[in-house]
């Protein structure tokens, strides 16, 4: 089902990548639960090594379940291949590290998952690299961010903790002009809502540990490549365009075209950096993915009752949902994302820090975990936990001041949601 392109998102979400197991017909994309597969001779070996057959050699690098799940991505974004990794925050290192060297930066939106905020302004620093953030709606203050030593535009399509929704063509068209890949992490719309290829973003990356698996079973990630950025346009990029002396001076763009950045991923990625998604997450996650528009239509659909019912309620102050007709990026909500504004929003309860606190106990439905993305519903107070590490004013660019709670809204019945919310917000602010 690999060269299908004209089959539908429903189809694909069930079909792509996999075929019946040519060993035993099983149905199902087994769980090939190995480490190392025998060569047929020493030959064959060889070429494998030398990269001039593609094959399976060790599970660090490619595994036959996490093939099926890449190309399952790949072929839902719309790219030419994926790489599958261990975690989302796995997958956010694995799509730098071909881009990046020591002194090179990556320019990013200030609303991002608060542990990308971390990952980005202190952990990368120890490669020699650097993040800096801007303003995605301030498209000036984003070209001029960008230097000589940018090597990537980062940022998330729907963004966390919610409410803002990027325009990513306007972003691509500012990345281009640089000469830059615009990277967009879309974990939050996943490809039912948004498909960022479509509005010029060069690579993708995810946490599947999200919508896309659905349930809050395993931690995993993916990083998408469209395979139009030319990573032999300037020397920016010499992973990738130079001679590869760990291959024997083999030139990935040269030699794999638009596969070029996907098969670095694995044979230098995945060889040396070991972030390797194993064959039973994936397993989890492409049952997952198999009704990943459904759900997403009903996540859509509660988050609009629930978050207008939020907005009309005294006790609440404001609600972010970018699916609000309120919103002030209602318009670019419905333009760029016409099937839904996600499944996330914050909203700020009356009664500040103590408030929220209180709300999070109280509730019954809703879980008060640090997770999103889940077919149950889940609430945080992002200020005494995943923001927790940020500075006030970080805190407030991300939108998760103190007085500020995340919802994920889940599957459930939305009457009930709505009636969990009611009886909680009474405790809270009585
Ligand atoms: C969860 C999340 C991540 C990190 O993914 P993990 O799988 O937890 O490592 C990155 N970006 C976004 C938008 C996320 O929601």
């Amino acid at each position: 089902m690999s060269d299908t392109p004209s089959y539908g998102f429903d189809t694909l979400q069930i079909h792509a990548g996999s075929r019946p197991d040519p060993a035993t017909g099983a149905r199902q994309t087994p769980i090939y639960q190995t480490t190392a597969y025998v060569f047929r001779d020493a030959d064959h070996a060889a070429a494998l090594f030398n990269l001039q057959e593609v094959g399976y050699i060790y599970s660090r690098l490619t595994n036959p379940t996490v093939a099926v799940l890449q190309e399952r991505i790949a072929t839902l974004e719309g790219g030419v291949g994926a790489v599958c990794c261990s975690s989302g925050h796995a997958a956010q290192i694995m799509a730098l590290f071909p881009l990046m060297q020591p002194g090179c930066n990556v320019v990013a939106s200030t609303r991002l998952y608060g542990g990308t905020v971390t990952q980005f302004s202190q952990t990368i620093k120890r490669f020699g690299w650097s993040a800096k953030f801007v303003d995605f709606d301030d498209l000036d203050a984003l070209r001029d961010a960008i230097d000589d030593n940018t090597r990537a535009v980062f940022g998330e399509s729907i963004a966390n903790p919610g409410g803002y929704v990027t325009d990513i063509r306007a972003v691509a068209d500012v990345a281009d002009a640089a000469g830059v890949p615009l990277i967009i992490d879309n974990t939050s719309a996943t490809p039912y809502l948004c498909r960022p290829f479509e509005h010029g973003a060069s690579l993708v990356v995810h946490s599947t540990t999200k919508y896309l698996t659905g349930n809050g079973t395993v931690t995993g990630g993916c990083v998408v490549d469209s395979g139009r950025f030319d990573w032999s346009a300037s020397d920016k990029f010499p992973s990738l365009s130079a001679p590869e002396p760990a291959y024997h001076g083999l030139k990935f763009h040269e030699t794999f075209g638009p596969l070029a950045y996907t098969f670095h991923g694995i044979a230098i990625g995945l060889r040396d950096l070991g972030m390797t998604m194993n064959p039973q997450a994936a397993h989890y996650t492409l049952m997952g993915i198999e009704t990943l528009s459904l759900r997403m239509q009903r996540h859509v659909e509660n988050a609009k009752k629930v978050a207008a019912w939020l907005e009309a309620d005294p006790r609440v102050d404001y609600v972010t949902y970018a699916g609000l007709p309120s919103s002030p990026y209602a318009e670019r909500a419905e333009r760029c994302y016409p099937k839904g504004a996600g499944g996330l929003f914050t909203f700020a309860v009356k009664g500040g820090y103590e408030a929220c606190v209180k709300l999070v106990n109280a509730l019954e439905i809703f879980s008060h975990v640090a997770n999103l993305g889940d077919a149950r519903s889940l609430i945080i107070h992002s200020a005494s936990t995943t923001h927790r590490q940020l500075t006030p004013e970080q805190q407030e660019a991300a939108g998760a001041g103190p007085n500020v709670v995340r919802v994920s809204i889940g599957i459930e019945d939305a009457d009930d949601l709505i009636a969990d919310l009611d009886q909680a917000l009474a405790k809270a602010t009585a």
